[in-house]
């Protein structure tokens, strides 16, 4: 028994006395010596105890002498063959792995490295892994190797494992009792690990980008080999984990949109392409959704292009997240985006998809400590009605998106045959509109203002025309809206804003009592940079006292950019020009919230004006406002007063100044002129108002 455990302790000393092949020459010098002294002991005293003749003494000598020759020969040849075996296997299998590894690129090189390293070192585990996760804080495995059994690429959380002393300090050999040195590491824990090797892996910059290493559950045989073949192979490792991870970003940016890490158009296309056969098999109905943000650029042009990416990625997380898996959103560039809804039954669900697009979307958006206010407008063209290739679903799809920006934004369209033409038309309206304003076919009508109490004209409202050669004259609701998205709004509301100051600066010096003229401004126009300064040249242009102009602006314009509306507002209450909010009531503002802003004056909406005396809720919202409007200090001004009822209900109201077509509708400059004329005589004759009667 002892003998026995004896042995037990002496074997595993000797294995490892032999395994170290540090300083092998002396090892072998010193086995030759102790087994030549021994032997001359030992024979020596066989010698004298078995041969007492003197003759058979000497020939024993003789004898003795051959037999330690030959043995210690053999037995020398028996080392010397035993190490050169074990440097041929090794020098075999790192020739091996050197081969086969540098054949090899990408995810071959890793597998065939992590087997390699695992059979020539006789471990358990070999992997590679790659730094993820915030901070670096996880390795996911880009190769394992067991010679056991298959293993999975995994991920870990890197706190508390070797692998992180590997990350942050360099090379770690643990030659044994791993568990017990990392006793957080679970893995490690439940594959019974007691050897480790690991070495980091760089990039070109000198960042870790994560660790290769080998692990055995037994000590390894040969811990020091392991070490210089890590070592040795860390180099081309690491470039090739650089190298897959450069393909992965290019593949990426192939086929994925960079800002909101949604899908490219590239992959877009390449879904649909996938889905239209699959779809035909399956009898689904695949939509196309083209969605364009309404309004967007307003919110680049004001709160700068950070503001404008921020609320790209949300919009982008709001469209996921009322998606399902199987859609796929794309970002087509700028705020368009495109949605494929593979698996759709019939048209109605593709409605209510959008339908619960534009819902999300319409909730406020907080950007930078704005609250911002969005639309969507969304062309929908399903297959194989609208197109039974991908380029004529989009076609098509973008297609019915400007047929629902035409029909005033903030909803959906699907496509329609006749819907070609309509866009056809258009694309012929905005080269004319180009035109336009250098063939001079650009109008100004006003309309008159009155004053509701004193009966007595007050302002004028200038409005656009477009004297068409051929269709006539064009309503601006038709042409306002290319305009705004072209661009032309600036330039033709510069015109707008000479022609109506210096119209009415020409009454004044006719001798007409001065009159207040309005000016529409639309929302690029306002975002315009310099529209303070071209306010202040035009009205020292045309010599009009800044009083009597009044630059009507809509409430969800200033709502937008409510910091950047109350400073440029102020900028042109100081030229002493009046601000007035247009078609109030349509937007989202809220009257407390109107308290911030330098504004004068209220126009109620000609919608809620429309039913005045018919529905109850419209009476109850122009009291409301009047009577906010008056608390605030601001006029209030009711457009689209058409009957007389409607007036009477205002003046009992107590609104400021109204304007319809029971005055007037808009009227050429001309048309004015003459009714400034007949109001003079009659002020002259005496006459109280023209209005008087209505009254
Ligand atoms: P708005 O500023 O609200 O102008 C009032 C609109 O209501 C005008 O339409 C006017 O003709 C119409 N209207 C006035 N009284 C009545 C009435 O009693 N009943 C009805 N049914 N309608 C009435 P218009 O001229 O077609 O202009 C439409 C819109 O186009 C304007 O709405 C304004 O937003 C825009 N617009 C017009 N001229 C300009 C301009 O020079 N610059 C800009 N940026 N926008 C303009
Ligand atoms: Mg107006
Ligand atoms: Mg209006």
């Amino acid at each position: 028994m002892e003998r026995e455990r004896d042995m037990r302790l002496i074997r595993p000393m000797l294995r490892r006395f032999c395994a170290d092949k540090k300083r092998l020459p002396l090892k072998i010098s010193l086995i030759y010596a102790l087994f030549g002294v021994l032997w001359i002991f030992l024979s020596d005293s066989l010698l004298e105890f078995v041969f007492t003749d003197p003759h058979w003494h000497y020939r024993g000598q003789t004898l003795k002498g051959w037999i330690f020759v030959l043995v210690s020969a053999g037995l020398l040849f028996g080392v010397i063959e035993h190490y050169r075996r074990a440097l041929f296997r090794t020098e075999e299998s790192l020739d091996e792995l050197v081969q086969g590894v540098s054949a090899a690129t990408g995810e071959a090189f890793f597998s065939l490295l992590t087997q390699s390293l695992c059979q020539a070192l006789k471990a358990d585990y070999a992997f590679i892994g790659e730094l993820t996760g915030e901070n670096n804080s996880r390795v996911r495995t880009v190769a394992v190797y067991s010679p056991e059994a298959e293993v999975e690429n995994f991920e870990f959380v890197l706190a508390g494992t070797p692998c992180e002393q590997v990350v942050s300090r360099g090379l770690v050999s643990l030659p044994a009792d791993v568990g017990a040195h990392f006793p957080a590491d679970s893995l490690a824990t439940k594959l019974g690990v007691t050897s480790y090797v690991g070495i980091p892996l760089f990039d070109a910059e000198g960042r870790v980008i994560g660790p290769m290493v080998v692990l055995s559950r037994r000590p390894l045989e040969d811990q020091n080999l392991a070490v210089k073949m890590l070592k040795v192979f860390s180099l081309r490792a690491a470039a090739e984990l650089q190298r897959a991870r450069s393909e992965k970003t290019i593949e990426y940016m192939a086929f994925y949109d960079p800002l909101t890490g949604l899908a490219n158009k590239r992959l877009f296309l390449d879904r649909l392409e996938h889905a239209l056969p699959q779809a035909r098999r399956a009898q689904r109905f695949p939509a196309v959704l083209f969605l364009d943000l309404d309004r967007f650029r307003n919110v680049n042009d004001t709160l700068g292009h950070a503001a404008g990416d921020q609320l790209l990625k949300e919009v982008g997380r709001r469209l996921q997240l009322t998606l399902r898996k199987d859609d796929t959103v794309a970002r087509l560039g700028g705020d368009e985006f495109l949605i494929l809804l593979p698996n759709i039954r019939q048209a109605e669900d593709a409605a209510q998809v959008a339908e619960k697009i534009i819902a999300a979307l319409r909730l406020p958006f907080d950007i930078h400590g704005f609250e911002l206010h969005l639309a969507a407008s969304i062309g929908i063209a399903i297959f194989p009605f609208d197109g039974e290739t991908t380029d004529g679903l989009l076609k098509n799809a973008d297609t019915a998106l400007n047929r629902a920006k035409e029909l005033g934004r903030n909803n959906f369209q699907f496509y329609l045959a006749e819907m070609n033409e309509s866009s056809l038309s258009r694309l012929g309206l905005e080269s004319q509109l180009r035109k336009a304003l250098e063939r001079g076919e650009l109008r100004l009508h006003f309309q008159p203002q009155y004053e509701v109490a004193g009966t007595m004209l007050v302002g004028l409202e200038a409005l656009l025309r477009w004297e068409h050669p051929e269709r006539g004259m064009v309503s601006p609701a038709e042409f306002i809206p290319l305009a705004e998205e072209t661009g032309l709004i600036v330039p033709m509301g510069e015109w707008v804003l000479r022609q109506a100051c210096a119209q009415n600066r020409a009454w004044q010096l006719a001798g007409f009592a001065p009159l207040r003229v309005a000016v529409n401004i639309s929302a690029r126009q306002f975002h315009q940079y310099d529209l303070v300064r071209l306010v202040r040249n035009v009205l020292a242009e045309t010599g009009l006292d800044p009083q009597w102009l009044e630059l009507e602006i809509t409430e969800s314009l200033i709502m937008q950019d409510s910091q950047g509306a109350v400073q440029k507002l102020s900028q042109l209450r100081e030229l002493g020009v009046q601000i007035a909010i247009d078609d109030f009531g349509t937007g989202y503002s809220s009257l407390s919230y109107l308290k911030k802003f330098p504004i004068q004056t209220l126009k109620i909406d000609r919608s809620f004006v429309k039913d005045l005396s018919r529905n109850r809720d419209d009476a109850a919202i122009v009291d409301a406002v009047i009577a906010l409007a008056h608390s605030l200090g601001m006029d209030v001004v009711a457009e689209g007063v058409e009957t007389v009822d409607q007036l009477h209900l205002l003046h009992g109201k107590k609104c400021n100044r109204v304007q319809g077509f029971f005055f007037h509708p808009p009227l050429p400059g001309e048309a004015v002129t003459l009714l400034l004329e007949k109001l003079s005589t009659a002020r002259d004759e005496g006459e109280s108002s023209l209005l008087c009667s209505a009254l």
